[in-house]
């Protein structure tokens, strides 16, 4: 029987589990196993219970416009547990120039749609609309090299757009310094439309004009918003994944220290502390930085271009609050921070505003603020009663609130970003080309192709398919 190893029990070695164990219940003469260092499976997915509220460390949705999240559920029978955003409360505010300010309806991307709520908005100066503007007239880029986000959006947006929306609101996404990411690793889409359209304005005013008319949702259908979650939390994802899986072919609280090849073609796996695996094909979906340790003594190439992908170290902040103790309007999925207002958090989430089922009752709300990120590290590493001093004192600056939280949890993620740098492509390439030389190894997760739930289980489950394909012609 061959045999497969998936290393790691985030959502993307969950995913690939998943279709390993599908392959094998509709017959196919396979056998895996997943190994996780940690004594609990989800990986960056970590969502707690705690006092009633639903808490989440790592992500609290997903992109329902990338199908792949909605299939999973679909394929494991949660799918009834999806729940949208609350669109009522769908704004988003930046804080500028020590105000809050409401993103401009009609903001598609980075780029307005909509010229009157955009004249409006006191967000960006006269000045800086005139040069967003500009980006009508400004011809397109004639080379094909990459560049950062922070150049391109100056390019044709100016400095004022990047520094109050582009860096703020990719910030959230990706935790990211805008003068270091590649365009084309992260924001592809961007290309396309300017060397199609000629300007983003002209690109965005297409696409709105050729957009389907949203239909009302089919009753008992999935009512769809463009974020996402579980009505539990994103745990529920993971969780329910894992429990689909034979409990036997899963060992959690071990740590794989590396793959080496054997004469026969075949891989050895070394656990610490552990008997070494034996296996026809290894599903490496380790963080870049560790899947790098992994495999250096098996391919050393390979190994240095995964320690090329730098990964930014953040947390997160999860704070409930009396509902009476809060005296600004919090309806709204939350608020941005542009680094260049050199405060100490990134972002707050409106949680409880957000979504539904997150607090014990109405009498209370939560709220997540987001601290560190590839610019701010260092705040990340100080203690919990500081970080909690150091948010509540921006909260009280940012939405007024003095009170103390009923409840706080803070969750730190060291090197949890993937940061995709420029040149970040060509270290793919470089990883895909090894991976090639070394047949029946796969190298999945978020720090390679998208960051996003549902590109993880695309390509969790993408690596499973390729293992299974590989093992047959053998
Ligand atoms: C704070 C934060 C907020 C985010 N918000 C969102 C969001 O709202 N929406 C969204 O779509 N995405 C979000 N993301 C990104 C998303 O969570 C991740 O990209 C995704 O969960 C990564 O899944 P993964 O399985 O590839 O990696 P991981 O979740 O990192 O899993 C890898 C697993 O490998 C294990 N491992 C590592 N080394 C070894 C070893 N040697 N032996 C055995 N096991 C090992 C780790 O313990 C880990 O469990 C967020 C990320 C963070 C950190």
């Amino acid at each position: 029987m061959k045999k497969v190893v998936v290393i790691g029990g985030g959502i993307t070695g969950l995913s690939a589990a998943y279709a390993l164990h599908q392959a094998r219940q509709s017959g196919q003469d396979v056998d895996y196993v997943l190994i996780e260092k940690d004594e609990r499976l989800g990986g960056k997915i970590l969502t707690e219970k705690i006092d009633g509220y639903v808490v989440e460390g790592g992500p609290d949705c997903f992109l329902a416009e990338k199908p792949w999240a909605i299939q999973m559920a679909e394929k494991i029978g949660i799918i009834d547990e999806i729940i949208p955003s609350n669109e009522a409360s769908k704004r988003t505010y930046v804080f500028a120039d020590r105000k809050l300010h409401q993103l401009p309806d009609g903001l598609m991307g980075l780029v307005p749609t909509k010229i009157v709520p955009f004249a409006l908005s006191p967000l960006i100066s006269w000045p800086g609309k005139i040069r967003m503007a500009m980006d009508w007239f400004i011809p397109k880029k004639t080379t094909n090299e990459d560049e950062t986000l922070g150049s391109f959006v100056k390019r044709r947006l100016g400095q004022e757009a990047l520094d109050k929306i582009a860096e703020p609101l990719i910030g959230g996404i990706h935790a990211g310094d805008p003068d270091q990411m590649s365009l084309v690793a992260s924001f592809p889409r961007f290309i396309q439309m300017e060397q199609k359209h000629g300007s983003l304005l002209k690109a965005m005013l297409s696409a709105r004009k050729n957009a389907p008319k949203p239909k009302p949702p089919e009753p008992g259908k999935l009512k769809k918003t463009f974020f996402m979650t579980f009505k539990e939390g994103m745990g529920q994802l993971t969780d329910a994944v894992a429990a689909k899986l034979d409990n036997s072919k899963i060992l959690t609280g071990k740590i794989v220290t590396s793959v080496s090849k054997k004469q026969d073609g075949r891989y050895q796996v070394s656990i610490k502390d552990g008997e070494p695996i034996e296996a026809d094909s290894v599903i490496i979906t380790a963080p870049a930085h560790l899947a790098a340790e992994i495999v250096d003594g098996l391919d050393k190439v390979m190994a240095e271009n995964l320690a090329g992908i730098p990964q930014a170290t953040s947390a997160t902040v999860n704070l409930a609050f009396k509902r009476s103790d809060v005296h600004k309007s919090i309806e709204a999925f939350g608020f941005i921070v542009p680094i260049s207002e050199k405060r100490k958090i990134k972002a707050g989430t409106y949680s409880s505003t957000k979504w539904d089922f997150r607090t014990p009752s109405d009498d209370y709300v939560l709220i997540r603020a987001f601290v560190g990120g590839a610019m701010n590290q260092e705040l990340v590493f100080q203690d919990d009663e500081s970080m909690l001093n150091m948010v509540l004192s921006e909260l009280k600056d940012i939405i007024g609130i003095t009170a103390k939280p009923v409840m706080h949890k803070i969750y730190r993620w060291v090197k949890g970003m993937p940061q995709y740098t420029i040149g970040h492509l060509e270290r793919i390439k470089n990883i895909e080309d090894r991976q090639a030389a070394n047949p029946g190894i796969y190298i999945v997760g978020g720090s390679y192709r998208g960051v996003g739930v549902p590109d993880c289980i695309n390509v969790g489950t993408q690596a499973a398919e390729q293992a299974l394909a590989y093992m047959k012609l053998k």
